[in-house]
């Protein structure tokens, strides 16, 4: 079992034909809501990926809350631990021109307010074989989930995304970490490979696009694994169809080199179609390309 304790965000979408400067008004084109957040993303993604997942988190009291609710249950992920809160929920706002640039302001709303686990949080997270969190909670929860994992036996993957240097005590209980080119060099203060990150966590997946992923451990493991060939469209959600994939494998206690593997599988499924959320992969097309 896989527990997810993560961000959630209805985005809200418009393209228009060019972004607006400041104080400038545009005339935007179709307007679409679609539920995102990293970690209600990685959740989705790791159902779909065939695990056994379940979600801890916060939307608000407002009408942005019940998609957020639907996507994840759709998707198999047991919302049994995910509350509404006073206030609004998270909302990414997203304008994107013909050229695919985008303009985003992400308001945390509830994510903001998830400052603490109560004793069913703790006991999914003990119960479980994997732990996956993010960046887009507050930091100091993200650090109780792990300490939580890490004293109970449960695998820890840390998903460092958004960029962010990160407390000892929450590097201290990481078994995995996964990061982009961007934040492994914030994490080291310089361009890194993801040996040069092993004197922080003992284990490191970096992603690398289209390259696929390397991976490297303390008991002296390097592997580079090359992506799938595929006709890229849209790589939104790919590190997260990446992530979420990963901690699936991991979870069925496969081997890193295969693990790794079908991450780049559903990764690069992800990127050949439009959209985040869902564009996310299901077991039998990651296995197609894997
Ligand atoms: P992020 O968006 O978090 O920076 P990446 O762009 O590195 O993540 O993508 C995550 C994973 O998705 C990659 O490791 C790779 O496996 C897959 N992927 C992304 N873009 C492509 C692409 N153009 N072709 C094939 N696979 C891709």
């Amino acid at each position: 079992r896989i527990v997810v304790v993560g961000s959630a965000n209805l985005d809200l979408v418009v393209t228009a034909p060019t972004l607006p400067r400041p104080g400038e008004t545009v005339l935007g084109g179709e307007f679409t809501t679609v539920p995102g957040g990293k970690g209600a993303n990685q959740a989705v993604a790791a159902a779909r990926a065939g695990g056994r997942v379940g979600f801890v988190g916060a939307v608000g009291d407002d009408d942005f809350a019940r998609p957020q609710r639907d996507n994840l249950v759709a998707a198999g992920v047991d919302v049994s631990r995910l509350r509404a809160v006073p206030g609004p929920s998270g909302v990414a706002l997203i304008a994107v021109d013909r050229r695919a640039e985008n303009l985003i302001v992400v308001a945390p709303g509830a994510n903001a307010a998830l400052t603490g686990l109560d004793a069913a949080d703790r006991a999914a997270i003990s119960g479980a074989d994997v732990l996956l969190c993010q960046l887009e909670i507050p930091v100091q929860t993200v650090a109780e989930a792990a300490a939580t994992a890490r004293a109970a036996g449960t695998v820890v993957v840390l998903n460092a995304a958004p960029a962010r240097r990160l407390p000892a005590d929450l590097l201290a209980t990481v078994d995995l970490l996964v990061v982009n080119e961007g934040e492994a060099e914030v994490l080291a203060g310089r361009p890194a490979e993801p040996g040069d990150l092993l004197d922080l966590v003992p284990r490191v997946v970096m992603t690398l696009g289209a390259r696929g992923a390397a991976y490297a451990d303390r008991d002296g493991l390097r592997l580079d694994v090359a992506a799938p060939a595929v006709e890229a469209v849209d790589t939104t959600a790919a590190g997260d169809a990446f992530t979420g994939a990963l901690a699936v494998a991991w979870a069925e206690g496969r081997p890193v080199a295969e693990a790794v593997r079908w991450a780049c599988a559903a990764g690069a499924v992800c990127a050949t179609r439009p959209g985040a959320s869902s564009s996310l992969p299901t077991r039998a097309e990651i296995e197609a390309v894997a």
